[in-house]
């Protein structure tokens, strides 16, 4: 089967839209999960060192804001306190795990 453009067609917005609403409601559960594991292997692999959330997204997220899910990894047992963080030196709410030792 072959799709034409006709001129006449509707405006291109009810797949967008819709794909964005698939979008954004896939990005609260599966990517999630994604986010945090990402998040605790980064820091599983510097255990003992900690990092501040700023840090955290900008090496593993282009900066995205990751606090919902800091805060879910917290509820689970992950370190956050205010501290010197290991990578930009400055005093924040960081976060770590501790070294397996
Ligand atoms: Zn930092």
């Amino acid at each position: 089967m072959t799709r034409q453009a006709s001129p006449s067609s509707p405006l291109p917005f009810p797949s967008l839209l819709a794909k964005n609403t698939r979008l954004r409601a896939e990005g609260s559960r599966e990517t999630g999960r994604a986010t945090k594991r990402a998040i605790v292997n980064f820091l599983a692999e510097r255990a003992g060192s900690a990092y501040c959330a700023a840090c955290i997204s900008a090496q593993l997220f282009n900066g995205k804001d990751i606090d919902v899910p800091m805060r879910h990894l917290e509820g689970a047992g992950l370190n956050r306190r205010h501290q010197r963080c290991s990578s930009c030196q400055r005093v924040k709410l960081v976060a770590s795990l501790p070294a397996p030792n």
